[in-house]
C-alpha cells in the first residue's frame, strides 16, 4: 500500500493589509520531503507525521511531499502559491501509483486568482491519482466547507476543539478511515447541511463543550463514522463562507443526510448563543484593574494574528497606560524594527521607541515613550498543545507599569513562553493582556483568574454585519433575519 501526505496551509484573511508571500511561508513552516522534525507536527502537518509514526505498524509505504504553511495574514501571492502547489504535484505524481492520500490543509486559503484554493489542488490532486485512489483531508474548523471539496475527497475531518488542541487526534481518524477504506472496511459516505449562519464558536464556553462532547458520543457506532463541525471563517470575501455541518457514514447516504440534518439543525438553533459577552478597552481595563484576582486575562480577539490581523493595535495599551494600571503586562504587538532597535539598545536601556501602530488604518497610533528594555531573546519559540511556533527574535520593553512583549515573527498569544522568555512570569501579573480571540485558552485558561475578552477598535470585529462582503453568498445570518438552512450535498 502506497499513500502520499503534504500540506499546503494558511487562512486568509482578504480584508487584511498584509500579503502573504513565500516569504511568509519560509517564516512558519517551509519543509522539503523528509525535513519534517521527528519531534511534533507543526501547523497543518498533522496528517503527514501521523502517517510516519503509523507507516510501518500498519504496513504502508509513505511517500512525503512538502509542508508549506504560513500564519494567517492577507491574500497569497499567486506565483507563489502555484510554485508551491505544483511542487506537491510533481511529487505526487512521481510517487505513482497512489492508493491513498492525506492532504493536511487548512480551508480557508485564498491566492490571488483562487478563492477556493483547496478545491482547486483536490481537483489537481483527483487529475492525478486517479478515481480510485482514496484522498483524506484535514481541515480547520476555520474553513469554507466548499462542495467542490466535497465532491472531489473521499474522507474529510475538521478538529472540533477551539482552541484547536485535538489536530493529532484528527488527523489519527482520516489515516484510521483511509486505511479503513483502503482495506475494504469502511465505504465512506459525506452528507453536508448547510447552516447559514456566521459566527465564532469556542469550546470552552458551555453550550459549545457540550455540543461536541455530544457529537463525540454520537461517532463510531450505528454506522456513523466521523461528525465535523465548520465553524466558517467570517473574514474573507468567498462565497461558500458558512457554518456548515459534515456527517460521514458508513455506506448510508441516507443516514447521513438524517444525521447532518438533525445536528445542523441543532447548531442553527444556537445562534447567538456560543460567544462570550465583549467589553470595551475602557470598560474591560476598568474591570481588571479592579478585579480582585491575579492574574486578569484581558482577551483582545479584534487584534488577533491568527484571524489575519497585523496584530499591532496600540488602543488597550495606550488605556492601560491612561488608567495607570500596575503589575501589567500584554503582548505580542507586532514590530520587527522596534525589536531590532530593542537589541540594538541592549538589555537595561533606557531609551526613546516608538513602537506599533504601523501596519494598517485599524493599527491605531504608534506608542512613542521612553522605555527599558527588560528582556531580549533571539530565535524564541511559544507552544501550542502538542506544537511549537516559532516568535523570531523577541523585545520586551516596560513603560510605566506595563511591561510590553514585542515580538518580530507575527503569530497570536498562544503559549506562556510568549512571556516567560523573556523573564516576565504570567502567573504573577495583575492584569496580562493577549492578542488572540481564543486559542489563548489552551496556556492561559488554566492560569487565569478571570477572562474578560475586548473588543477593540483593530480589525476582527466580533459584529459580522461590519464587514464589507461583495462575494458571500446570501441570505446569511447576522447579515439578513431571514434564512434557509437545509441539506445541500
Ligand atoms: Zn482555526
Amino acid at each position: 500500500m502506497r499513500l502520499f501526505a503534504a500540506t499546503l496551509a494558511t487562512e486568509t484573511n482578504t480584508f487584511s493589509p498584509l500579503p502573504t508571500s513565500l516569504e511568509s511561508y519560509k517564516q512558519s513552516v517551509f519543509l522539503r520531503p523528509g525535513e519534517h522534525p521527528a519531534e511534533t507536527p507543526l501547523m497543518c502537518t498533522a496528517p503527514l507525521w501521523v502517517a510516519r509514526r503509523r507507516a510501518t505498524k500498519e504496513g504502508f509505504t509513505l511517500i512525503e511531499g512538502s509542508c508549506f504553511a504560513a500564519s494567517p495574514a492577507g491574500t497569497t501571492n499567486r506565483a507563489d502559491y502555484e510554485a508551491m502547489r505544483d511542487e506537491i504535484l510533481e511529487q505526487m505524481k512521481a510517487a505513482l501509483p497512489l492508493d491513498g492520500v492525506l492532504l493536511g490543509l487548512h480551508g480557508a486559503m485564498v491566492a490571488y486568482g483562487y478563492d477556493d484554493v483547496e478545491g482547486d489542488i483536490l481537483e489537481r490532486a483527483r487529475a492525478i491519482v486517479g478515481p480510485k485512489c482514496v484522498i483524506g483531508v484535514e481541515l480547520d474548523p476555520h474553513c469554507h466547507l466548499t462542495l467542490k471539496r466535497v465532491d472531489l475527497a473521499d474522507i474529510i475531518i475538521l478538529y472540533k476543539e477551539f482552541p484547536h488542541t485535538d489536530v493529532v487526534d484528527r488527523a489519527e481518524e482520516v489515516l484510521d478511515l483511509v486505511l479503513a477504506t483502503l482495506r475494504g472496511k469502511a465505504k465512506p459516505v459525506m452528507s453536508v447541511y448547510d447552516c447559514r449562519q456566521i459566527s465564532s464558536y469556542p469550546t470552552t464556553l458551555p453550550l459549545m463543550r457540550a455540543f461536541v462532547d455530544k457529537l463525540k458520543g454520537l461517532e463510531g457506532k450505528d454506522g456513523i463514522l466521523s461528525i465535523s463541525v465548520a465553524h466558517c471563517f467570517p473574514y474573507a470575501d468567498v462565497a461558500e463562507l458558512s457554518g456548515r455541518v459534515l456527517v460521514i457514514a458508513d455506506g448510508d447516504k441516507a443516514k447521513a443526510d438524517a444525521m447532518a440534518t438533525a445536528i445542523g439543525e441543532e447548531f442553527v438553533s444556537m445562534r447567538g448563543k456560543t460567544m462570550p459577552d465583549y467589553f470595551t478597552p475602557p470598560s474591560g481595563v476598568k474591570l481588571a484593574i479592579e478585579a480582585n484576582a491575579t492574574p486578569v486575562v484581558l482577551a483582545e480577539p479584534s487584534d488577533n494574528a491568527g484571524g489575519g490581523a497585523p496584530s499591532d493595535n496600540t488602543t488597550i495599551l495606550r488605556e492601560l497606560l491612561a488608567q495607570k494600571a500596575e503589575n501589567a503586562a500584554l503582548g505580542p504587538i507586532w514590530d520587527p524594527i522596534a525589536v531590532r532597535l530593542c537589541f540594538d539598545a541592549g538589555l537595561g536601556a533606557e531609551f526613546p521607541l516608538r513602537f506599533g501602530g504601523k501596519i494598517g488604518p485599524r493599527s491605531g497610533q504608534p506608542i512613542d515613550a521612553t522605555v527599558k528594555v527588560i528582556g531580549l531573546k533571539r530565535d524564541a519559540w511559544q507552544s501550542f498543545g502538542p506544537t511549537r511556533v516559532p516568535l523570531g527574535d523577541c523585545a520586551a520593553v516596560e513603560i510605566g507599569g506595563v511591561q510590553v512583549v514585542l515580538i518580530a515573527n507575527r503569530t497570536q498569544a498562544l503559549g506562556l513562553e510568549l512571556f516567560t522568555n523573556l523573564g516576565i512570569d504570567p502567573t504573577q501579573k495583575k492584569v496580562l493582556v493577549v492578542k488572540s480571540t481564543n486559542h489563548f485558552m489552551a496556556a492561559f485558561g488554566p492560569i487565569a483568574k478571570r477572562v474578560i475578552y475586548i473588543e477593540s477598535d483593530a480589525p476582527l470585529s466580533r459584529d459580522y454585519r461590519k464587514i464589507p462582503y461583495t462575494k458571500i453568498n446570501r441570505p446569511i445570518w447576522p447579515l439578513d433575519a431571514e434564512t434557509k438552512p437545509g441539506l445541500i450535498y
